[in-house]
């Protein structure tokens, strides 16, 4: 029999630790990260029209409409690598995002296998945004004081520059979690009525949410072999 697709979402407040996870997670099951932040900043460094667009709403903290994001990421999960499944990450973020994700892979016959929420303290947030950098070249994230870089300031796996984002800063920072308590917290229920969603401590080491989700991915797997054709 062979493996039935794997769609896996990744929800959890900026800072959470999704991107980190994710990033872990990507290369031992064999499906593509898919990082709906990333793409809008590819977007906006190459300046296309839809990156002009997601700036401005990017810059202050706020969310990409809905019609948008819906599309880019559609779009993205049809291509050819998605087909085995995808590791969603910052996507849906709105429960009409998540209406029409679950629609549009229900028209193939697919459906979400999890959804690890990654629960994390405000406090600790905060704390995270302020002092995370990513690398510009491979979208590494590093912490300055809880998981600094070997070389100041390089990326350990590619030598990449690292850089902060500018909306971690402080009052964008602080706005964005706003809008993820007002807008993104609701997913949380939608996922937990729909028996997808698993709580997972985010404030421990990397290593031991990764060792977590591995095992909890393990069991979902497991209960869709299980499943009727
Ligand atoms: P992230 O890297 O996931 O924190 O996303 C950075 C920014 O991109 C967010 O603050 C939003 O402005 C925008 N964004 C990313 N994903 C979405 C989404 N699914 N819906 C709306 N806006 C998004």
């Amino acid at each position: 029999m062979g493996e039935r697709p794997l769609y896996i979402v990744l929800i959890g407040a900026p800072g959470a630790g999704k991107g980190t996870q994710a990033a872990l997670l990507e290369e031992e099951l064999g499906i593509p990260h898919i990082s709906s932040g990333d793409m809008l900043r590819e977007a906006v460094a190459k300046g296309t029209e839809l990156g002009r667009l997601a700036k401005s709403y990017m810059d202050k903290g706020e969310l990409v409409p809905d019609e948008v994001m819906i599309k880019l990421i559609l779009e993205r999960l049809s291509m050819a690598d998605c087909q085995k499944g995808a590791l969603l990450d910052g996507f849906p973020r709105t429960p009409e995002q998540a209406k029409a994700l679950d629609e549009a892979l229900a028209k193939e016959g697919k459906t979400i296998a999890l959804v690890p929420y990654l629960k994390v303290s405000l406090d600790k947030l905060l704390e995270r945004l302020s002092g995370r950098w990513i690398c510009r070249n491979c979208q590494a994230v590093y912490h300055m004081v809880y998981n600094p870089p070997k070389d100041d300031k390089r990326c350990d796996i590619c030598g990449g520059e690292l850089y902060q984002r500018e909306d971690d800063r402080p009052e964008t920072a602080r706005r964005r979690l706003e809008v993820y308590f007002a807008q993104t917290a609701p997913l949380i229920e939608y996922y937990r009525k729909a028996g997808l969603l698993r709580e997972v401590d985010g404030e421990r080491a990397i290593e031991e949410i990764h060792q977590e989700l591995r095992s909890l991915i393990e069991k979902a797997r497991e209960s869709k072999q299980n499943d009727c054709p």
